[in-house]
């Protein structure tokens, strides 16, 4: 998905929670916004869709050290974004998870839309148990 395609599902998506879910407030929806588009940072170093920034690993270390809406929030905006990056017409060339330039992590087939769903799928599993604990 390209950059405008991300800032307008991402706001679409994080408003409806902010509509549906008190417990959101509109300040993590505010910071959790750009974290939507972070994860595509990687085109400026020489690679795109490094497993890394296409992943929730970095944004659950900075929540283990500070829990609160906004990191969760940050945490459930990168999954967003993967779940966006998940085009199962175009999963190959580019469309790849890399671990540096453009080699490839996986080598199967499916693994990239696989990695993308999974962290999509912990980032929810996140933000669920982050609110039942309310
Ligand atoms: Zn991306």
């Amino acid at each position: 998905m390209n950059l405008k395609g991300h800032i307008f599902w991402s706001c679409l998506i994080m408003i409806i929670l902010w509509i549906l879910i008190p417990d959101i407030t509109i300040t993590s929806i505010l910071v959790s916004i750009p974290f939507t588009i972070f994860p595509d940072i990687d085109h400026n170093f020489g690679s795109h869709r490094h497993f890394l920034p296409h992943s929730i690993i970095l944004w659950i270390i900075v929540f283990i050290f500070n829990p609160s809406i906004i990191t969760v929030m940050i945490v459930f905006g990168t999954g967003l974004h993967c779940l966006e990056d998940i085009k199962p017409r175009k999963m190959k060339g580019f469309a790849l998870i890399t671990y540096w330039k453009y080699k490839k992590l996986f080598k199967f087939k499916y693994s990239s839309t696989l990695w993308l769903l999974i962290n999509f799928i912990n980032s929810v599993i996140i933000l669920g148990w982050w609110l039942a604990l309310k």
